[in-house]
C-alpha cells in the first residue's frame, strides 16, 4: 500500500511515500514559503504518486477539533503568512483521498510508538528539543489532544541557580522552550549549540531544565517510555546528565521497574529523522481504517 506523508515545518516541508509496514519508499523536501506557493507544489508532488491516503503532521498551533469550522487549519502562529490557513481541505479536494491531521510532534510520537523506541507501550512521550520544544503524548494508546493540543514546551520551570539568562520566549520568562530550545542555548552562550559540545556548564543547565520537564510528565502522565528527539539532543552527552537529574528530582518517591532502569526509560529516538513522516503514515492508515 502507498501512503502519503507530509511533515510540515516552519523552514521546510518533508514529503514522503511510505508503506503500511513503516518503510519509506521515497522522500523529498521543499522550503516553506507562503501557503499559496507551497501548498500547490505539495499537492502536485502527491498527485503524481498514486497514494491511498495522506497523513499530515504540521507546525502549530493547529485546529484538531473535528467539529470546529476551521478544523484542519493552522490557527494563530508566529509564522504570520500561515495564520488561519486551511491545510487539510486543499489536499482533500485536490487528491480525493482520506487525510489525517495532527501536530508535527504528535506525529513523531506516533512514529516512535509504532515502529521506534517506544513501540510496545500504550503510554509514551516524545519530546523534541530543537528550534522549539514540543511534547507528543500517547495516553492509553491514543494521541492526547484535549481542548487544542498539549503545548508542553511552555510549562513553567524553576530557574537554575547559576542561570542569569532571561529566557527566549516572548510569552513566559521561565518556560522550558524559552530556557532550553536551541535558540535559547545560542542566545545564552553567544555561540551555536553544536560549538558548545565540550562546555559542561552548558549541558548542566540544559539537563536541569529538560529533567524538570520530564519529572513533571512522569508525575502527571505516568509514561512507560520517554523519547528525546530534536536537534539539540544530537548532543548525546547530555542524556546521562538528564537521567541523573531526573533520578535526583524524583527524590525516591516512586519505584517502578522502568524508573529503576532509567537507561532504557529515557532514550533517544530509533527512527533517525523518519519518526515524523512515519507517524504521519500511521495516522493516515488509522484514518483509512476508521472510514
Ligand atoms: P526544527 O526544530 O527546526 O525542526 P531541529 O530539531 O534540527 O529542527 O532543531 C534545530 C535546533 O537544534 C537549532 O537551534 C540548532 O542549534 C540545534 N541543533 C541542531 N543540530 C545540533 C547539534 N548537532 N548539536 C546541538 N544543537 C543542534
Ligand atoms: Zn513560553
Amino acid at each position: 500500500m502507498r501512503i502519503g506523508a507530509l511533515e510540515g515545518g516552519g523552514t521546510k516541508m518533508v514529503l514522503a511515500v511510505c508503506t503500511e509496514n513503516g518503510e519509506v519508499l521515497e522522500r523529498a523536501s521543499i522550503p516553506t514559503e507562503e501557503p499559496a506557493v507551497t501548498i500547490p507544489r505539495m499537492i502536485d508532488w502527491f498527485k503524481e504518486r498514486d497514494i491511498e491516503a495522506l497523513g499530515i503532521g504540521f507546525f502549530g498551533p493547529i485546529q484538531l477539533n473535528r467539529s470546529a469550522s476551521d478544523y484542519g487549519s493552522v490557527t494563530k502562529t508566529p509564522k504570520l503568512a500561515w495564520t488561519n490557513t486551511p491545510v487539510v481541505k486543499p489536499f482533500e479536494e485536490a487528491l480525493g483521498i482520506p487525510v489525517a491531521f495532527d501536530t508535527d510532534v504528535n506525529a513523531a510520537a506516533v512514529g516512535e510508538a509504532t515502529w521506534g523506541a517506544s513501540r510496545g507501550t500504550e503510554n509514551s512521550i516524545y519530546i523534541t528539543i530543537g528550534t522549539g520544544v514540543g511534547f507528543g503524548i500517547i495516553s492509553n494508546g491514543k494521541v492526547l489532544h484535549g481542548m487544542l493540543h498539549p503545548e508542553g514546551g511552555h510549562i513553567l520551570l524553576q530557574k537554575h541557580p547559576k542561570d542569569t539568562y532571561q529566557g527566549h520566549c516572548p510569552f513566559h520568562p521561565n518556560c522550558l522552550e524559552g530556557l532550553a530550545a536551541g535558540p535559547a542555548i545560542e542566545d545564552r552562550w553567544g555561540k551555536k549549540a553544536i560549538e558548545l559540545a565540550d562546555r559542561d556548564e552548558v549541558w548542566e543547565i540544559e539537563a536541569f531544565y529538560v529533567a524538570q520537564g520530564i519529572v513533571d510528565c512522569i508525575m502527571l502522565l505516568s509514561p512507560e517510555k520517554i523519547v528525546l528527539g530534536g536537534g539539540v539532543m544530537h548532543q548525546t552527552q547530555v542524556v546521562p546528565m538528564i537521567r541523573e537529574k531526573v533520578k535526583k528530582m524524583l527524590g525516591g518517591y516512586l519505584s517502578t521497574s522502568q524508573l529503576d532502569n532509567l537507561d532504557s526509560y529515557i532514550v533517544l529516538p530509533e527512527l533517525n529523522d523518519n519518526q515524523g513522516i512515519l507517524g504521519c503514515a500511521k495516522l493516515a492508515l488509522d484514518e483509512l481504517q476508521n472510514r
